[in-house]
């Protein structure tokens, strides 16, 4: 998939006060009355109101959109969902559009209706980090959700893992903008829709028409809205071919009338963030920790950087950290109020020559409100602090304390808590996981998530998954007067953080030979060397010459990775059976077998988010929830095969090598 540089929409006002696209020399909506005109083309004709009315809590009503614009139809929607809808019914919004609205042009489209304000609100609150592919929105504890697809309409499709209840095509008129109206993305529609799709268009375009019933869809001429001749209805009656994820990456079946109750092992950021996405989703919840309280392990340091390691070549990893950098950012906007959280950005400090480079690249591949070059002097400004280089400003993030966001997401009626409890085998009867421990079974449930880190390998499950410990240290430095100045998160090959509770975390080490966790003086030192780095001035103003490395209070702990540095998220496969099933691919790489994939019925992995946690784990609870509850996945469907526990069995297989390697 090409990613280029986000593209806003330029709006021009009307004597109305209504947008218009200058790229397209189009409305937004219609003059008359746009709410009158969402409702009537898009909801009427796609019987929404007696739909909603029929809901149950089994899987989420999907409705998706071509052009998101300013939202209108988007909040019409989910205003009728809730006066609609069973209490327990959830809706999932998915939207494409190639030009986002900048906040301010979207606060001002919005303001013209003040009975969706409640609903506008919300969505202003959440509009944040709009940046190219899949940012995802919860609203109402998970009652509704928004997946926007950033980007040219049929490319983001095609990556898009769901079954479509409901379309409104919504892009501008067919002839000022064909692209959106073209048989590659008809072919989209029909490969996203299930029998009795429906979709319905403002417009009444005769090879509109003619293709969306080409691609399998019944199709039906209405009158149209205001002074509009005729719209367009559809019904899906089409059939589909062969699935389109390799048998490998495919979605796991999901167990028809299972109870919906989950066990999540380990019980930091993955695995309270897994919870929380399921929790929000109706399910019953069993989180256990082997330690006697949450978050100590890797998700235990004070502050927590929401660091992004961005790729100017949009690499897998890049691409996920933009999505998962969007989806915290929305989940803290929550809490906006929370003095464990601050949003005072990030500034990466250009430090050496190859830095600036790399720099000067994602300056020109990414737009300034996801991050901005600045001077020595305007960095020195922006900081608080002389700096003697300049860098980039990433103004959306900050930092923020990982056990506070853990405690935050776990405090749902439906998450139940159990500490000091060390699981040491899952077994699968009657359809029930077995979570045993050296005492016996602890609980049974349908669903399991192993979210324990490297502790994964203790499961026979998991045993053979590749991951490995990465040591990590942070320091705590008491703050000073002078040091209180410090603005915003300084990072370059080390970093520190503005004060909290008059301390200043310095980071981090890293270290693949250690296993042990005790606190140890020449990491705390090496700490202190890189502030020096940083800003010589805040090295000072902390006197930290003259601190006592032995003295001084830190966090050490093991990080998880992977080989390729991507985090493991997804359903786990019986590896012997799979090296049965697949044997093929050793012979020849390009083979298709089609022998399903022997997953573990219900067991899943949240694991290997490096130093990334709270950038990339929150986000993996909700794709793991996608699998789970048979929703739309939330991310594309090359970033889920990027991160899917069999990549790397797989890969092997392919270059026919063992299995596993260690
Ligand atoms: N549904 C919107 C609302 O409720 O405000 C109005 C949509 S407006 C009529 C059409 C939208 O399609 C615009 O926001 C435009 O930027 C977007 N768009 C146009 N061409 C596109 C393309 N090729 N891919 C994705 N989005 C596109």
């Amino acid at each position: 998939m090409t990613t280029t540089q986000l593209q806003h929409a330029h709006i021009d006002w009307n004597e109305q006060g209504q947008p218009l696209s200058a790229e397209f020399a189009d409305v937004y909506f219609s003059k008359q009355s746009g709410l009158d005109e969402s409702r009537y083309v898009f909801i009427q004709h796609n019987q929404l109101t007696e739909r909603f009315q029929q809901l149950d809590n089994s899987t989420p009503f999907v409705v998706a959109e071509t052009g998101f614009g300013t939202g209108l139809n988007f909040l019409t929607c989910w205003q009728l969902f809730l006066q609609q809808a069973p209490e327990q019914a959830r809706l999932h919004f998915i939207s494409v559009e190639k030009y986002p609205l900048h906040a301010a042009d979207l606060q001002l489209a919005l303001a013209l209706w003040p009975e969706l304000e409640p609903l506008s609100a919300q969505l202003l609150q959440q509009y944040l980090v709009i940046q190219p592919g899949y940012q995802h929105f919860i609203f109402q504890q998970g009652r509704v959700c928004l997946t926007l697809l950033i980007g040219e309409a049929s490319e983001q499709l095609s990556q898009l893992d769901a079954k479509v209840d409901a379309w409104f095509l919504d892009g501008f008129a067919p002839s000022k903008n064909p692209d959106m109206w073209s048989d590659a993305l008809f072919s989209q529609l029909a490969r996203l829709a299930k029998p009795q799709t429906t979709l319905a268009t403002f417009t009444s375009a005769g090879f509109v028409r003619r293709g969306l019933q080409a691609a399998g869809f019944n199709m039906q001429r209405h009158p149209g809205f205001g002074h509009k001749r005729e719209m367009l209805s559809g019904v899906f009656s089409g059939s589909h071919t062969a699935s389109w994820a390799a048998p490998w990456f495919a979605r796991p079946t999901q167990p028809s009338n299972a109870e919906k109750h989950a066990v999540i092992i380990g019980a930091g950021i993955s695995g309270c963030a897994s919870a929380y996405s399921l929790a929000i989703r109706g399910w019953r919840v069993t989180l256990i920790e082997r330690n006697p309280h949450i978050a100590l392990e890797a998700s235990g340091n004070p502050q927590g950087v929401l660091y992004l390691k961005l790729s100017a070549h949009h690499t897998n990893l890049s691409q996920l950290i933009l999505a998962g950098f969007g989806y915290s950012r929305r989940l803290l906007s929550q809490w906006p109020d929370n003095p464990y959280f601050a949003g005072c950005g990030v500034l990466q400090l250009a430090y050496n020559v190859k830095e600036l480079q790399r720099q000067q690249q994602l300056s020109a591949a990414f737009n300034p409100e996801l991050l901005q070059p600045l001077t020595a002097q305007q960095a020195s400004e922006l900081a608080g602090v002389t700096l003697t280089m300049g860098g980039l400003f990433y103004p959306e993030s900050g930092w923020l304390q990982p056990a506070e966001l853990c405690r935050l997401l776990i405090k749902h009626e439906n998450i139940k808590l159990l500490t000091e409890k060390q699981v040491t085998c899952l077994n699968y009867q009657h359809q029930q996981w077995h979570i045993q421990s050296e005492n016996g079974c602890i609980t049974q449930a349908p669903v399991v998530i192993i979210a324990n880190a490297n502790a994964a390998k203790d499961f026979s499950q998991t045993a053979s998954l590749s991951i490995k410990p990465i040591h990590g240290q942070v320091t705590s430095v008491p703050a000073t007067q002078a040091s209180r100045a410090l603005k915003t998160v300084l990072s370059a090959e080390g970093y520190i953080a503005p004060q909290h509770e008059n301390q200043h975390c310095l980071g981090a080490s890293f270290d693949f030979q250690r296993t042990d966790t005790r606190l140890n003086s020449r990491d705390q030192q090496r700490n202190l060397h890189r502030l020096k780095d940083l800003s010589p001035q805040l090295y000072h103003q902390l006197n930290a010459a003259q601190l006592n490395p032995e003295h001084l209070s830190g966090h050490a702990a093991l990080r998880c990775t992977s080989p390729d540095y991507m985090p493991i998220i997804g359903p786990v496969a019986d590896m012997q059976q799979l090296e049965l099933r697949y044997n093929k691919l050793r012979k020849n790489a390009r083979a298709t077998p089609s022998a399903s994939c022997p997953y573990y019925p219900g067991l899943y992995v949240n694991t290997a988010h490096g130093s990334r946690g709270m950038v990339t784990a929150p986000l993996a609870g909700e794709m793991l929830a996608a699998w789970i509850n048979n929703d739309a996945q939330i991310v594309p469907l090359h970033l889920a095969e990027a991160c899917h526990p069999n990549r790397f069995a797989i890969r092997n297989l392919m270059r026919n090598k063992p299995l596993v390697q260690h």
